[in-house]
Formats: C-alpha cells, structure tokens, sequence
C-alpha cells in the first residue's frame, strides 16, 4: 500500500509522460501501449534498480516498481497516456519516487538564521568530542552499568555526576531526560499531596508545552501563588508557608524580561526563608550556564555554582540550551536531596540512554577548562563570537557567493542581530554581521522558500545522490539575509551550490 506522498508523486509523473503527448505528436492504440510496458524481469535485471535493491530492500523496490506500473496502466486506461512507457523510464520515476520516500524525516538542515539555540531546529549543535563518544559507546558493548574494577553492576548515573559535582561544586548531581523531566521529578519527589510556593511572576509558558502551572498539577503537588507579576517580596512567600508546604519553587522566566517596576527576591533570600522553616528550594534555572558569559558582552546570568551557593538545595538546567551538549535535564545540589530523587521510581522512566550520558560526559569534560569549552563547543564559540569573526564569516559567504554568481545575485554584508534563542538570555542581542541576498527574478519569499526546499530541480533526488539539506534563512524588507554565524562544517559551500542551482 503506498502512502499519500507516493501517490502526489505519481500525479506529476503522468503529468511529465503527458506533456509528450503533445511534442511527439504521434498516437498509439490503447493495446499497443498496454503491450509497450516494460517487463518486471527485465526491470529487475537493470543494473540501477539491482543498487537500489541492495540499498532499499528487493521487497521495496519491487513493491514500488510494481505500484508504477499499475498506476501508468490506470492512466492508459483513462488515457491520459497516450505514448509508451519504456523500462528506463518508468525505472526513473519509481526510483526518484522511493528515494524521496525513504529519505528519512529527521535528517540535517542548514541554520542561516543566526539564532544559536534553535529549538526547532534540534537546539545544539554537538562538539566532535562527544559525537566521538557517542560512537565509541553506540557501536559496542560499554561500562552503561558495569564496574570493570570490581567486576560488578555499577549505576549508569555515576559517569556524570562525578563531572558535575566538579564542575558545579555540588554535593550531589543526577541527569534525567530533559529539564521539563528534572523538574517534574523534583517536585512530584518534595511536594507531591503538598504545596508548592511561586511567585506568580515566574508561572511561565516555556515553548508551548512546558507551563509551570501544569507541571506542578502533574506532579500533584498543590501551587500556591503568591505576589504579583511584576512585584514579589520575600514576605510574600513567608505568608504562604503552612504545615502543608513541601517547596519553595524558583523559576528562571527564561523568554522574557520584566522590566520596569519589577522586583524579586534572590536565590539567597529565598533560601534563607526556606531553612527558617526548613523548606527545600528548587531553582529551575532554564538553560543554566556553567561559566560566565559576561566577558563576551553576553547579559550577566547567575552561574549554577552561584545558585547553589546562594542556598538553593536544588538546581535545574538543560542539557542542549547555552551548556551546548544533548538533550538531557541536569540536576544538582544537596547530597541528601539528589540522594532522595535517586530513589523515587520515577528516575527509571526518566532516565538517559548511553548515547546521552555519553555525549553529555564529553561536553562537560571540556567545561574543566574554560577557554577550551569555548572553543570546542558549538553552542557558546557561536554565542561568544568576536564580532571581527562575525564580519569575516560574512564577508567570506559573500566572496564565495560573487564568484560562483557573478551579478545573478545581489548580495551585500551588512550589520544585525543574531539571537541566543532557545528561551536563553531572552534579553541578549548579538550583534552580527549578515549577508542579505537578493535575486532578479524571485521575490525574497521565494527565494527563502526555494532555499528551504533545499534542492528540487536537480537531479538529487537520484537514490544516490540525498537531496541537499534544506536551508533555513530569515526574510526581511525584501531581503533573505544569511547568517554564516550558525553554519556549521561545510555549510557555507552547500548555500552557495544551492543558490547557485536556485539563480541558474
Ligand atoms: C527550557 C526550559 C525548561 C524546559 O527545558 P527542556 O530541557 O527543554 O525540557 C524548563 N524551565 C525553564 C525555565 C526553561 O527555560
């Protein structure tokens, strides 16, 4: 049975097969073309479709082969076909077909935007340390859960939390699949059939689906909201205390900024107030930094280490916002508070797979030194580029793009933001050199829309030629611009091909 993306397929083969009707001009008998089609053993035997074989399965290929025929047979019947179909071709069509089909949803895109932490887009881009690690892991057996030295079981959440303690100068730390889960485990562990104490300026909407308020009710812990949204005092939350109260709930209002007429306490006034009447505090920190992203005109952001030692007994972050590694959810803090999350059942849902913990290891690894973390990770020599390298990078698109263009193309560097995105340093432009283009003969819209379908007119959709990935690049006053910040490999060379293709 095909799918429906098969079936739109067919629809623009009979198209191509019909326009011949009208350029060669000649007409067969319904019976001559239903005698013209191709054999199936000699379209077994033709040496492409023996490749494809071997790349997609016999079973696959013959299914598609077959399906072609049964629709060009349709269409002889409808006549809507009126010339013959020969083995080559009907070979061509099944093949483009297939290769489309199995080309496989999750596959690389080319970010021109400039927004570092792109959720859509997979967030971070991983350093080659852990995508190493992630292979070594990945293609054998490993030490997931085994102690070489003794012998023994050991527990897949001691390979990070050694790393994370080092790194964070926690007591205590554990990795979980992604914040939303850090803190949904926090608080179903500490206030579930309890209350939890937030500030109503921090009941946020994170991307959609994360909503403090509903991860609370999840969890089955009470909320109780106090303050204002723009306005909470310390003795706001001492007014909510009762015997009921299980947590005192912090959350980083990661995509937005209150400005103005604003007040909140801090970390260490809270924490202060918690150990009064020894109540826990959870800081859900968002993205979390490990390392101070000041010095490289980044807004100040209170480091995980400062939360901790401000009081907090646990802090939250994510593993692939401005940290820069895998999807994962890291929580650190009090030996005895990590050590009571460790035992609740829900960490055997929540928890990481080897190619996460290894990934994650790796990253945090290179955050023993500073200097290499930037230069190694993706994520922050993204975030913390020099604004020279910005320029260079655009001025070099824009070389290549003259060369290989000549005047097709219209294309200038000029002066922009880029973002940290992600629902990371909501308030942080970074000014960024771009390269905005312009075609003669598309409209800025079209040419975005071209770009981010990658290749369509080439013949890349041959099954051993993946089409190109599609680029992604923003639009504005009558421009695409290109944002050469966030390429990453051989990106650069791919947009000027692609381009090159899309003017041509
Ligand atoms: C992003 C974010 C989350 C969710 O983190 P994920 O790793 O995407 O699950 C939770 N809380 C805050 C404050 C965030 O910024």
């Amino acid at each position: 049975m095909l799918d429906d993306g098969t079936r739109v397929e067919s629809r623009s083969t009979i198209d191509a097969m019909s326009t011949q009707k009208s350029t060669q001009n000649s007409t067969h008998t319904q019976s001559e073309l239903y005698r013209a089609l191709p054999n199936m053993d000699d379209m077994l035997d033709d040496a492409r479709v023996v490749q494809a074989s071997h790349t997609y399965g016999r079973t696959v290929v013959l299914d598609m082969l077959r399906a072609r025929l049964d629709e060009v047979r349709s269409a002889i019947t409808l006549g809507t076909v009126t010339t013959t179909v020969d083995a080559p071709k009907l070979i061509d069509t099944a093949l483009a077909t297939l290769a489309l089909r199995e080309m496989s949803t999750l596959r690389r895109v080319i970010n021109a935007t400039g927004i570092v932490v792109h959720t859509n887009l997979g967030r971070s881009v991983l350093a080659d340390e852990a995508l190493e690690a992630v292979a070594e892991v990945a293609g054998g057996y490993s030490t997931l859960e085994y102690n070489v030295e003794a012998g023994e079981r050991g527990s897949r959440h001691d390979h990070i939390e050694r790393l994370l303690c080092e790194l964070t100068g926690a007591e205590a730390g554990i990795a979980v699949n992604n914040n939303a889960a850090a803190v949904l485990l926090a608080l179903t562990c500490f206030a579930k059939g309890k209350e939890v104490v937030v500030s109503r300026g921090q009941l946020v909407e994170i991307g959609g689906s994360f909503r403090i308020p509903d991860i609370c009710a999840q969890s089955g812990a009470r909320m109780v909201e106090v303050g204002t949204t723009n306005k909470t005092h310390v003795a706001d939350y001492g007014k909510a205390f009762g015997s009921k109260t299980g947590l005192i709930l912090k959350v980083h209002t990661s995509n937005f900024d209150i400005v103005g007429f604003a007040e909140t306490p801090t970390t260490f006034e809270l924490a202060q107030l918690g150990a009064q009447y020894d109540v826990p505090l959870l800081e859900d920190q968002g993205s979390g930094v490990l390392i101070d992203l000041k010095p490289f005109g980044l807004p100040y952001e209170p480091t995980v280490t400062e939360a901790l030692f401000s009081g907090a007994s646990l802090v939250t972050f994510s593993g692939d916002k401005l940290l820069g590694g895998p999807q994962a959810g890291l929580i650190v803090g009090s030996r005895w508070a990590i050590d009571t999350l460790k035992q609740h059942p829900l960490v055997r849902a929540l928890r990481l797979d080897k190619m996460t913990i290894a990934a994650l290891e790796a990253t945090l690894k290179l955050y023993r030194d500073h200097d290499l973390a930037r230069a190694r990770i993706p994520t922050l020599r993204m975030l913390t580029m020099r604004i020279e390298e910005s320029r260079e990078r655009a001025e070099m698109l824009r070389g290549m793009l003259e060369s290989a263009l000549g005047d097709r193309l219209t294309c200038e560097v000029v002066e922009d933001v880029a973002y940290a995105g992600g629902g990371s340093l909501p308030m942080a432009d970074l000014p960024s050199f771009v390269v905005r283009v312009r075609a003669a003969k598309l409209s800025a819209r079209e040419l975005e829309e071209r770009l981010r379908d990658g290749d369509t007119t080439g013949p890349a959709t041959a099954p051993q030629n993946p089409a190109t990935p599609p680029i992604v690049a923003r639009v504005r006053d009558g421009y695409v611009l290109l944002d050469p910040r966030t390429f990453v490999r051989d990106d650069a060379e791919i947009v000027v091909e692609t381009l090159s293709r899309i003017v041509a």
